[in-house]
């Protein structure tokens, strides 16, 4: 029995909402506030006339870059958690408001700014880059910086509980439970065999997307990141139900957390799939500007070019009907067990169509967010009651699990996999 505030309608957020309505004897009551509240209108009819959850649904409009209006909505609303599905921008003042109001928090993307000129903020990015030595705009010292004070208000900050991060965080600590003494090696493999038709969209948030895909990649190796130029490292993969695809070697939030919560493991790297005519598109816009995220005057007014090309593009949540074949993500692992050297590969498989038909939505919003109910639930149940903030590696990573299968996220476990070189 619990109340949930959901913050954010877009394609992420409407998989979640819907997830926690077939979730009705955990999410009892359930608010969607988002800055558009037609949307959240929109989809509370939609489920009200789905008809299959006892879910008691309301919306509010709400502005989740400003705290006291957070704040405000928490107080009158009364949720025992709030369920961030908004951008990263807005992790800070969500947690700000949680803090005030003495409710859990939950994400699925660690923050990052909107405004990367911000000379407050570029101070300590520029000192962070040179001390870790990775220079993605995100990272987690921003939000691990709020550990102590949900601690000490008793309360648990869940971050990143989505595909990835979020539920390949869990297959590592499920891997370390149960099949390894030691882990050695982790490659975390994106694979979206999917195709939408169009010439060039992103499957999640178009900004979101392209700052992280056209930034610098970077791995972990014996206890440092090693940083090499964006899309540098290529491999091809066969993956199980998908087939043959290229990937590459991205920087990704979870090894952050990975690397620093099991010191074991030696090498962590994250491969994600790309069509070439994918890279071609996106190095065009990056190579005539319009990946910029600094504001240029046109005509007098000033516009931030890929908050421009956001408008242009395909919105993500419309992609769901046009989108056939499978994404395949999961974790290789290569480790000891009982002395002897052992190799698992974990991974789950999903439908883009299977997808839209029980939900209206593309299997990146579905990968996304069904871990982010299953965080969500296992917060507000008190299954995971660790204080502070938190990933989704740091607990018990068994009724995540549980629920990945019960909930249309089902995963296998395969011995001797093929490794990536
Ligand atoms: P969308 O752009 O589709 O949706 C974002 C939603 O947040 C929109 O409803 C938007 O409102 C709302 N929003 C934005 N700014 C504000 C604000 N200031 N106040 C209130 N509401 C706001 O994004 P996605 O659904 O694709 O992504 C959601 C999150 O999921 C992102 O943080 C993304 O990084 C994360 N993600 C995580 C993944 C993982 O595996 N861990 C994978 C994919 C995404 P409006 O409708 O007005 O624009």
């Amino acid at each position: 029995m619990s109340r949930l505030l959901v913050i954010g309608c877009g394609g992420v957020a409407q998989v979640a909402i819907q997830k926690c309505c077939q979730n009705d004897e955990v999410f009892t009551e359930l608010c969607i506030a988002s800055r558009t509240k037609s949307k959240c209108d929109a989809l509370k009819e939609k489920i009200e006339q789905d008809g299959y959850s006892k879910t008691k649904l309301s919306t509010a409009q709400v502005n989740a870059d400003n705290v006291q209006e957070l704040v405000a909505l928490i107080k009158s609303y009364k949720p025992d958690c709030v369920l961030n599905v908004a951008l990263p921008y807005q992790d800070l003042t969500i947690m700000d408001a949680c803090l005030e109001c003495g409710v859990h928090y939950i994400d699925t993307a660690n923050y990052e700014p909107e405004d990367t000129n911000d000379p407050e903020w570029r101070k300590i990015y520029d000192e962070r880059c040179k001390k870790l030595g990775f220079s993605a705009y995100f990272d987690y010292s921003w939000q691990w910086a709020y550990d102590e004070r949900f601690k000490k208000a008793n309360l648990t900050a869940l971050l990143g509980t989505g595909f990835d991060p979020g539920v390949t965080s869990v297959f590592v600590a499920y891997a370390k439970k149960h099949y390894f003494d030691t882990i050695d090696e982790v490659d975390i493999l994106d694979c979206n065999g999917g195709d939408h038709g169009y010439p060039f969209a992103t499957n999640f948030n178009p900004e979101i997307n392209l700052r992280e895909v056209s930034a610098p990649g970077s791995y972990w190796e014996d206890g440092h990141w090693v940083e090499i130029p964006a899309m540098s490292i290529k491999r091809e993969y066969d993956f199980p139900c998908v087939g043959k695809k290229d990937m590459y070697l991205l920087h990704h939030e979870e090894i952050e957390a990975l690397g620093r919560n099991f010191p074991e493991i030696k090498r962590i790297r994250f491969f994600m799939t790309f069509g070439q005519s994918y890279l071609t598109h996106m190095k065009c816009l990056e190579n005539v500007g319009m990946l910029g995220t600094e504001p240029v005057m046109h005509n007098g007014v000033p516009i931030v070019p890929i908050q421009f090309l956001k408008t242009l593009l395909p919105d993500p949540a419309t992609l769901g009907p046009r989108t056939v074949g499978k994404t395949n993500i999961g974790c290789i692992f290569r480790g000891k067990k009982d002395g002897k050297e052992r190799t698992i590969y974990i991974y789950n498989v999903c439908d883009h169509q299977e997808c839209y038909k029980e939900l209206g939505s593309q299997a990146i919003s579905y990968t996304t967010g069904v871990p982010a109910m299953i965080g969500t639930a296992l917060v507000a149940s008190g299954v995971w009651n660790g204080r502070g903030a938190k990933t989704t590696d740091e607990f018990d990573p068994d009724p995540y699990m549980d629920m990945l299968n019960k909930f249309g996220l089902p995963w296998v476990v395969v011995e001797n996999p093929v490794l990536v070189d």
